[in-house]
């Protein structure tokens, strides 16, 4: 009897910090990961960064990604499923993981969800950086220049914004809804920001 409750507290001892960063493009989750990583040590995955591989190495899901990022539109929800899960179990069991990218449709939560609890996981907090739309445009056209990325021109990140505003912001609610959600100001000096976000994190 007592074997099993020292096991059990072991599995709990156990449990990693699964933080989903969340925002528009361009509201700076690619950066503060960065820091959030050397500061905590946990993996990062940016779904766009292993995608944006894929195009280099030419491969076939490269390929198929290539049409929906260079339109601004979505990878299908299962197709990216699939990659996250098998990503995470590169990583995976580790300290903590950021997800970078990663909801951006319900489905998605709602697999990142299952994908955590078929392995004794959770999803710990969500940390969303709220920048205004008028300086997310200003920062990715800025970015463009020297990017290289066939999504950081005018045409394009309007519709990236507009396709954020559609299928990716009513997770804001979801996660809300959930007691996970944390609200950071993104606008401002990048140390004030990850302050903000490291004062959530060390609440967890
Ligand atoms: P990002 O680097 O996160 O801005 O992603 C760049 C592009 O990759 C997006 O505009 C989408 O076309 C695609 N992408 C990245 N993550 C996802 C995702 N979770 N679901 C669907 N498409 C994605």
């Amino acid at each position: 009897m007592l074997k099993i409750k020292i096991k059990d507290l072991k599995n709990i001892q156990k449990q990693m910090i699964n933080i989903v960063i969340f925002g528009a493009p361009g509201s700076g989750k690619g950066t503060q990961s960065e820091r959030i990583v050397e500061k905590y040590g946990f993996a990062h995955i940016s779904t766009g960064d292993v995608l944006r591989n894929e195009i280099k190495k030419d491969s076939e899901l490269g390929k198929t990604a290539k049409n929906y990022i260079s339109k601004g539109q979505l990878i299908p929800d299962s197709l990216m499923t699939d990659i996250l899960a098998s990503v995470y179990d590169s990583l995976c069991p580790c300290k903590g993981v950021i997800f970078d990218g990663f909801p951006r449709t319900i489905p998605q939560a709602e697999s990142l969800n299952k994908l955590l609890a078929e392995r004794k996981e959770s999803v710990t907090a969500m940390i969303e950086l709220n920048v205004p739309q008028d300086e997310l445009i200003s920062r990715l056209i800025e970015r463009g220049k020297t990017s290289g990325r066939s999504d950081d021109n005018k045409e394009t990140i309007k519709q990236r914004l507009s396709v954020y505003e559609n299928q990716t912001s009513p997770l804001m609610d979801w996660y809300e809804k959930q007691g996970k959600s944390h609200s950071i100001d993104g606008l401002g000096s990048m140390d004030r920001i990850f302050n903000d976000i490291c004062k959530v994190l060390d609440t967890l």
